[in-house]
């Protein structure tokens, strides 16, 4: 379908985002980069020259938004990457924004790698790609998640880009300037890590990486700026001191439930989850042996947390953190949701509507609206019924992102 003239999607049954009903028979129509009125079809007006595309049967529904992966990734070979001349790592990083977009993702929150180039490079057109939330560095301790110094001597940073200030912050002030540096450097949000993880081979998932210091100055100084602060937390004291000092946003969680207190206050305060289920479960079956022991052993708290967010009222949104294993298979964190306890409609609202929500994009994304941008899929079959369809790309036969057609794949199918 051409750019530039008005296109009518007719017919489908609408999944707006917002939680709503679903609506049979609607239309949509796009005008630019935007939706410019959405309705019943019987009710849709054509206006002169549109194209009108008739996609009765199937489904309409926002483009899905990943609040928590890694683009910068090309795969866990580190040989591979480290011969490699460095631009033919960058057309593969830009590969990997291609491959997401075309399954659907068209907003990614990068949770760490991704520089400010690769953003403005999908702004400008130049490379096909999600529209990019940037968190650029993980600001954490030495030997946290974000030091990439091997007790062997190595440090990767050689696979970091020049646009990266560096991660290590190490006391009140290091922290202060680490988060001026990523804001400098093109941060949207500020992302740190307040605990271990699961493929660290030191720090566990509830081992505490920053003080409650670190972390206030690092949310006081965010926040004097505008900006917002996500933070790595499995579990222990710093989940909870990431939530006492005032950060907005907990990523993976999964001993959240161990501190009901702490869980209370984030619905109080509209604290967000994070939970990335997919690269939990990616650990637990592809990963190092320690990682596939840790992923195991918090698998029945983390379903027990995203159990008692939903009943207490935590705002939650999608994420996959999936980067590091593979790209292009976000959705399959919305079977994981589904599995996990939400109906799809649920999982389909945390990665459309309420994930635009913790973005602060909602007056842009998340929904199928006037007067928002045309990102949108359209999908065969129903993924109410099925959520697994959103991880088939025979079924993903339209994506569309601003207005443009990144994946059309109607003609074949019709
Ligand atoms: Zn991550």
């Amino acid at each position: 379908m051409s750019e530039g003239t008005a296109t009518l999607l007719r017919g489908a049954t609408l999944i707006d985002g917002s939680g709503a009903a679903p609506l049979p028979e609607s239309a949509v129509l796009v005008e630019g980069e935007r939706i410019t009125w959405v309705g019943p079809a019987a009710a849709a007006v054509v206006p002169p020259g549109a194209n009108v595309i008739d996609i009765s049967g199937k489904t309409l529904m926002p483009g899905l938004i990943d609040c928590h992966d890694h683009m910068i990734h090309t795969g866990f070979d580190i040989m591979r990457r480290a011969s490699a001349p460095l631009s033919l790592t960058m057309m593969r990083i830009a590969d990997n924004l291609r491959v997401t977009l075309e399954a659907g993702i068209t907003t990614v929150r990068d949770a760490g790698g991704l520089d400010l180039g690769f953003k403005l490079a999908v702004e400008e057109g130049l490379i096909p790609g999600p529209r990019l939330v940037l968190g650029l560095t993980i600001l954490s301790r030495t030997g946290g998640i974000g030091d990439t110094r091997l007790r062997s001597g190595i440090d990767l940073w050689f696979m970091e880009m020049p646009g990266l200030p560096s991660p290590v912050c190490d006391g009140v002030e290091a922290c202060r300037r680490g988060v001026r540096e990523v804001l400098h450097a093109g941060a949207d949000w500020v992302k740190c890590a307040a605990t271990g993880g699961v493929s660290s081979q030191t720090l566990g998932p509830t081992d505490t990486a920053l003080t409650y210091d670190e972390l206030k100055v690092i949310a006081d100084e965010a926040h004097m700026r505008d900006k917002r602060v996500f933070v790595h937390a499995y579990g222990g004291q710093g989940l909870v001191d990431s939530v006492a000092v005032g950060i907005d946003c907990i990523e993976h969680g999964a001993y959240l439930c161990r501190h009901p207190e702490t869980l209370a206050r984030m619905a109080d305060q509209g604290i967000w989850l994070v939970p990335t289920f997919m690269v939990i479960k990616l650990h637990r079956e592809r990963g190092t042996p320690w990682g596939r022991a840790k992923a195991a052993a918090m698998r029945d708290d983390h379903r027990r947390t995203l159990e008692a967010c939903m009943q207490a009222g935590v705002p939650l949104a999608m994420g996959t953190d999936a980067g590091g294993y593979m790209h292009g298979h976000n959705a399959v964190e919305l079977q994981l949701l589904v599995e996990n306890g939400m109906t799809p409609m649920q999982a389909i609202v945390a990665s459309t509507g309420d994930a635009a929500r913790l973005l602060d994009m909602s007056a842009d994304l998340g929904t199928l609206a006037a007067g928002k941008y045309a990102d949108l899929l359209v999908i065969d079959g129903d993924p109410l019924r099925d959520i697994a369809i959103l991880d088939q790309p025979e079924r993903i036969q339209l994506v569309m992102k601003g207005g443009k057609t990144y994946v059309d794949r109607l003609a074949s199918a019709s």
